[in-house]
């Protein structure tokens, strides 16, 4: 067993490291208050590889795999969980277009999505119930060579910027995946949904009525919508929640212990009280603990594991990784007594943004069906 990361993502860590406190860092209370996407630094992050890191060379990718993926949104989302979401979600019509899709649709594509021109949302959720994506209303009726789309779209991050979705619609009784670009008549971005965090992010609600597109924009074979799009959930984003969880709870836990250096009451530091030692010492074998079972959930997708074998480890470090940030991050706060409300700080903006992990890509619920469901059989 070796539990050594190649050096390859040691160098990674550090690169994204560097970038996140000195790109991110300042601008990341501006960000936020303005909430508009930051394409500068998707083009820098693509310059620096980042956004193909899971996509093979030959179509623009670095090809580093899933768990420099986690290491990357972890470092980013350390400073700035808005661009750590947008790797979780941007990935994956990304991967299920590299994965599923046709060699016309993969040169299409994927090389101006690893060069950040271009941004793909993946769409399921609907009204009906995020966690039965099977009640799926939108329709997809063939006619000719087309199909015809009808239905509404919730909750779907990115959709407010991107050029391009991949949709769950149902084709009489079987589910599909679908790709329909920006600008196709009979498609809108209704509104975007008004939540707390992740303000660079947009979250948006999306129509579509007689919206007409090739039969070639199928992704993956017919009727297979469904299992293609559960796959990229669960392996891209449950894997990128665990890295923005550990992401948060490490720049709460970091603060927190910088502070505790430096602020001092009774003549020293407060980090020489025990209380706070112990809290800190909590918090720190909590994020070890955290981080190995989400960087092993997706060094086996990176040994060629698929969803069935991988699937609880995943959902494991998904519940653990949202439960380490909300727990973290309030306790990071209590030490730093008032300054930990002041926005200064960052940790009140980084809370935030870890309450909106609970039911991205799954609630909590759902992974312990999953795991349930691995456990018994
Ligand atoms: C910030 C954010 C970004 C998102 N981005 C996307 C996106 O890009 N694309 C996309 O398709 N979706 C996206 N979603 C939607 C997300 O996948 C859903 O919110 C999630 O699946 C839960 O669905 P729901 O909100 O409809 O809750 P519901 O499914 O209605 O669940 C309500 C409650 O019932 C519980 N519950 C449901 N079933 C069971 C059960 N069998 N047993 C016990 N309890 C159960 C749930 O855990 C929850 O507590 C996003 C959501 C958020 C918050």
């Amino acid at each position: 067993m070796d539990f050594t990361l190649t050096r390859q993502q040691e160098m990674l860590r550090e690169t994204v490291h560097q970038f996140a406190e000195s790109e991110l860092s300042p601008k990341a209370i501006e960000l936020d208050e303005t909430g508009e996407f930051p394409f500068d630094i998707l083009k820098r992050c693509a310059e620096m590889g980042l956004v193909g890191i899971i996509t093979p060379r030959e179509y623009g990718g670095t090809g580093m795999g899933h768990l420099a993926r986690v290491i990357v949104i972890e470092e980013i989302s350390r400073v700035y969980p808005p661009l750590g979401f947008f790797f979780q979600t941007g990935h994956l019509g990304q991967w299920s277009v590299q994965e599923y899709g046709t060699e016309e649709q993969k040169k299409k594509y994927l090389p101006p999505l690893c060069k950040g021109e271009m941004i793909m949302c993946d769409a399921i959720t609907e009204a009906s119930g995020g966690s039965n994506p099977a009640a799926c209303q939108t329709t997809a009726q063939l006619v000719g060579d087309e199909f015809v789309i009808n239905g509404r779209k919730v909750y779907i991050t990115l959709a407010g910027v991107a050029d391009v979705a991949l949709i769950l619609a149902k084709t009489d009784d079987k589910f599909n995946e679908i790709l329909v670009e920006k600008g196709t008549a009979g498609f809108e971005i209704v509104r975007r949904e008004n939540i707390s965090g992740f303000r660079t992010t947009p979250v948006n609600e999306m129509a579509f009525t007689n919206c007409r597109v090739p039969k070639s924009n199928l992704v993956g074979q017919e009727g297979k919508g469904l299992s293609i799009g559960l796959a990229a959930v669960s392996m891209l984003g449950r894997t990128g929640v665990a890295g923005i969880g550990l992401g948060i709870a490490r720049g709460c836990y970091e603060a927190a212990l910088n502070f505790a250096k430096e602020r001092k009451l009774y003549g020293k530091p407060i980090g020489e009280l025990q209380a706070i030692q112990f809290a800190l010492a909590e918090m720190n074998m909590d994020i070890e603990a955290t981080k190995w079972v989400s960087y092993y959930s997706a060094w086996q997708i990176d040994q060629g594991k698929g969803i069935r074998e991988v699937g609880a480890d995943i959902a494991r470090a998904k519940f653990l990784a949202c439960e380490l940030a909300n727990r973290v991050a309030p306790r990071a706060m209590q030490i730093m007594g008032a300054y930990g409300l002041s926005e200064e700080y960052h940790m009140t903006r980084l809370l935030r943004d870890a309450l909106h992990l609970f039911p991205a890509a799954g609630t909590q619920e759902i992974m312990k069906i999953t795991i349930g469901r691995s456990i018994l059989a």
